[in-house]
This record gives structure tokens, sequence and C-alpha cells, in this order.
């Protein structure tokens, strides 16, 4: 895969392409080369792909960003966690676009990344907030090289009903601006209140991309329970909320402490089900669930999360803390939780 990750490092802004010639001409411009970087005018480049939706062959165009690149990396993984479909819902902002928002715009929105499962659907993936940074700092990396070498930003695409919108606007205001001069007092307020009206007409919202394969948002949003461990910051109030739910782990960062399981992302290879099947077992769809976290001990929780191909398995903590070796299961368990 190194041809194609490096491939896509280039293309996602990761690490930029720029040649540097010093004999180029007397500006930094003359001598910046930026060739070999796709869609140099645009902040990421658009690729499209192929998916399958419902049995039929689909594709949409999507622009890679850094966090595009960074979801195909192992290194990175525990900064994504897989949304099952029936929680998906209008808040959820395409990363790319969730980029494009300012601060307040941001706030509510939930960004994901689309990403392909074995069978070539789409499924999204929940994106921690260091990965928008990182794509953040890559952008503004991508804009300061393409703004030394000389490249322009392209020309927003042309919005007819906006131009006309504004055109029809400015008309108005000028026309009404001449006759403010002629009327006065209540006039006036008239005429301002009139303007108002014209210019408080909806004005024309960007549309997300249509995207064929989104399901109708769910109005039952559950999810299985996780904390990002890593963000906490030791302010005590989940715990204050529920300590059975609940706990602080060695390095005083929040953890749940009932075992669950990313049941979606698993790949059946049974391995948990054979350490001990009073414990786990499979759904409808053969996908592993917790069928009863009790029923057996909690070394059997952490030695199927080390075994599990998929690295779904979150063992949490165990009830009964007087068990042999507990201590050195828990920290086992660690780096699963
Ligand atoms: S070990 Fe992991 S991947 Fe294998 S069946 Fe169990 S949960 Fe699924």
């Amino acid at each position: 895969m190194s041809h194609h990750q490096a491939k896509l490092a280039v293309e996602s802004r990761a690490y930029p392409l720029f040649r540097y010639d010093p004999d180029g001409g007397l500006t930094v411009g003359e001598c910046l080369d930026l060739d070999g970087n796709p869609n140099p005018d645009r902040d990421w480049p658009v690729t499209k792909i192929q998916y399958v939706d419902k049995g039929r062959e689909k594709e949409m165009e999507l622009s890679t960003t850094f966090v595009d690149f960074a979801v195909t990396e192992a290194r990175f993984r525990k900064h994504f966690r897989k949304i099952p479909r029936d929680s998906w819902n209008e808040d959820m902002v395409q990363v790319s676009e969730y980029l494009d928002l300012d601060e307040d715009d941001r706030e509510d929105k939930v960004p994901f990344v689309w990403a392909l499962d074995a069978k070539r659907e789409l499924s999204r993936l929940l994106v921690a907030q260091p990965m928008i940074e990182s794509a953040e700092e890559r952008r503004a990396f991508w804009i300061m090289l393409r703004d030394l070498g000389g490249v322009q930003e392209p020309v927003a695409d042309v919005d007819e009903v906006q131009i006309e919108s504004r055109v029809r606007q400015e008309v108005v205001q000028k026309l009404a601006s001449s006759l403010m001069g002629l009327v006065s007092g209540n006039q006036a307020l008239d005429m301002g209140a009139m303007l108002d009206a014209v210019s408080s007409e909806p004005a024309q919202q960007p549309q997300l991309r249509a995207v064929e394969s989104v399901a109708p948002a769910a109005d039952g949003d559950y999810m299985a329970p996780w904390i990002d461990t890593e963000e906490c910051t030791e302010c005590d109030e989940c715990i204050i909320i529920n300590p059975q739910i609940f706990e602080y782990n060695a390095d005083k960062k929040a953890i749940i402490k009932n075992p669950w399981i990313d049941t979606e992302e698993c790949t059946e290879c049974d391995e948990c089900i054979i350490i001990n099947p009073q414990i786990f077992e499979y759904n409808a769809d053969k996908k592993a669930i917790i069928k009863n976290p009790n029923g057996g001990p909690y070394r059997d929780l952490v030695k199927a999360a080390e075994k599990c191909t998929a690295e779904v398995i979150h063992p949490g903590l165990p009830r009964d803390r007087s068990a042999k070796d507990i201590d050195k299961w828990i920290k086992r368990a660690e780096k699963f939780n």
C-alpha cells in the first residue's frame, strides 16, 4: 500500500510537493514550483469514489482532506469511531464542509468522514477534534505554500439566483435612498421598514452536497457509549453523576466501566466466542455482542480484547476486584478502554 498511501498523502495536503529553484527568478513565486499537487487552486482536491448502495454501483465526488488520509492510517485509528447507520442525523456534517464552518456554525454539528467497508458500502466515521485541528493546520500550510507559489484561488462559482437577488436589492436600496431624500418623519420610517422587508428575503443558503446514499435521519440517536479517554480533562462530572458507570483509569482519565463492543466493526473471527460463549455471542447479523458481562471472569474479557482481530472489544473494569491478579488484568485492559 506504500505507493497508494504516498499518493494519498500528497493529494490530501498531508505532504504537499514543492520544488524550489533559486535560479528560477527573483521572487519566491518564480522560484517555487507546486507541480504535482492536484487541484492546486483549491484547499482540497476533489476526487470521485465508487461505492455500492443497495446492490447498485454509485459514484460521488469528495474533497480529499487531511482527515480522509488519516482515516486510512492505522496510527490514527483511535481518532475515528464508526457511527451506526440508525444514528445518522442531520447534525452530522461531512468533514470538508465542517472545516469550512466558522466556530459558531460548528456548534451542535458533528464532523464525519465517509469510509468504505469490505462490501464497498458507505459508512460514516466520527472524527475526533485532534484530526480537525490537524486538517486545519495542513490547510493553513497549503494556503501559505500556494500563496508563495503564486497560485490563484479559484473564482467562486457563479450563482445566478444570488446575483439577481443582490442586484435587485441594490436597485431597491438606491431607489429607496433617493426617495428618502424626498420624504420625512414617519414616511421615512415606513420606507425603512419596506426596505427591511425587501432585504430580509431569505438568502440563498449554500446547499450541502446531495449524497444519494444518505439515509433519512433516524429519530432514535442511540449509540454504544464511549469516551475519548485521552481527551478527558478530569473535571469529575461524569464520576459525580454515576460512579457505577464511569471511573478514572491509572492516568486519571475517565473510562466506562461496563464492557462493550464496536459491534458493527466486528469481523466475525470467532475469537471472543471461543474464549467465552457465556460472555460473547453473535447477533442476527453475525456480529459479536456482549451477551452477559458477568458470564465469566474479567480476564476473559481482557483476553478477548487482546485476541480480537478487529480490536473492537473494550473490557471496561471488573465489578469484583478481589479476583486473583486483578490489577494485572486491569493493566492489560487499559489500552482497549
Ligand atoms: S473477536 Fe472481535 S472481530 Fe472476532 S468475533 Fe469477537 S468481536 Fe468480532
